[in-house]
């Protein structure tokens, strides 16, 4: 498979030693790997030049620090504005963000416009871009299969109860595209088949859905609080020995580890002999089960007790960290509605509303 690449930056005279260029440089050494490198100030040539063929990347990458001097002189002045010159030419193709800033576990998160943030490290591994791009033609095929089939194999699903989940959770508009039993469908290709920017819409939907909302797959610190344990606790101790539960679908070689809600709980019961489950919350349950000494386990970030049955964020925090609360000591975000099968973060508020 040769994969097709662009990078849109201002800054090609970077000197041989600058790390952005040793890591384009090395991708570009790959065989099958096709690397284009487009002078942001040339955008506006470039459009003209791809009128007649669209779609003729894989990946494209937009470096998010264009420099003032170039903007002012063609008329855009940030990293959004090249990306919608870059959308025109190529509805169907992610446009990935690039910035040395993006800390690793935020990488799902998409600015507007864009598909996902990558940081510099996600260079680092030419073979990263290589399986990026194979990711996103699994989800591809899948949606222009129209089969369910197909979507739960790329994400390494085999459990039909999750399956059916899934399905149940699909937004309507995706939900058409497949045929699933509880929607009957008319036959002929998928209502979004060839529409002008729907794969990467279905990319945009697929990341969100899985990555920023826990549900059915959760993170390491979602997934310590759910076992009882802080999250250096898990993240040292105990993850090796979840394997199983591990997401291994499309996007996970690039974006920091999930795991499947319901393979954890399975993984625990299977290691509860003495059947303490039984009389306790799995929190606490999982706690003892798996050794956990009594500084590591898990506590409410706002009365200190054991047990946090949530994940909030504090007011007034504009990068949302989450930490462990209890659902008593928390209230719901008024912003977040998330559905059924996904679990918003609680707002974590200093006053006595929240009741004991
Ligand atoms: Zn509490």
């Amino acid at each position: 498979m040769t994969i097709r690449t662009l990078f849109v930056d201002d800054c090609f005279g970077r000197p041989e030693t600058d790390p952005r260029r040793q890591k384009v440089d090395l991708l570009k050494a790959i065989e099958g790997v096709s690397v284009e490198e487009l002078d942001a100030t040339r955008l506006f040539e470039f459009k003209q030049a791809r009128k007649s063929r669209t779609d003729i990347f894989d990946l494209i990458f937009v470096d998010y620090k264009l420099s003032t001097d170039a903007s002012d002189v063609e008329g855009f002045s940030t990293g959004d504005q090249c990306e919608s010159l870059v959308r025109a030419m190529c509805s169907d193709t992610p446009v990935y963000l690039l910035s040395v800033e993006v800390a690793a576990e935020r990488e799902f998160e998409r600015p507007e416009g864009f598909e996902r943030q990558v940081g510099e490290n996600f260079l680092s591994n030419p073979q990263n871009v290589y399986k990026e791009i194979s990711n996103h033609k699994e989800l591809r095929l899948a949606l222009e299969s129209g089969d369910c089939k197909q979507l739960f194999s790329a994400m390494g699903c085999s459990d039909d109860l999750v399956k059916s989940d899934i399905t149940e959770a699909l937004p309507a508009r995706v939900r058409r595209c497949f045929n699933t039993a509880s929607v009957s469908r008319q036959s002929g290709p998928p209502i979004v088949h060839g529409t002008k920017g729907a794969r990467v819409e279905f990319c945009r939907w697929f990341i969100d859905l899985f990555y920023k909302h826990p549900g059915f797959l959760l993170d390491d610190r979602a997934t310590a609080n759910l076992l009882g344990m802080s999250l250096e606790y898990f993240t040292k101790n105990i993850v090796n020995q979840f394997e199983a539960a591990r997401y291994k679908g499309v996007f996970s070689h690039t974006l920091c580890p999930r795991w499947w809600t319901d393979q954890i709980k399975e993984c625990v019961l299977d290691l509860d002999d003495n059947g303490i489950l039984l009389s306790k919350s799995l929190a606490e349950g999982a706690a003892i089960i798996l050794g956990v000494p009594e500084g590591e386990k898990a506590r409410c970030v706002r009365c200190e007790k054991l047990w946090p049955d949530a994940l909030g964020f504090v007011q007034d925090d504009a990068h949302r960290n989450l930490h462990p609360v209890h659902i008593r000591c928390s209230i719901p975000d008024p912003e977040a509605d998330l559905g059924a099968y996904f679990t918003s973060p609680r707002l974590i508020i200093d006053d006595e509303s929240a009741s004991h």
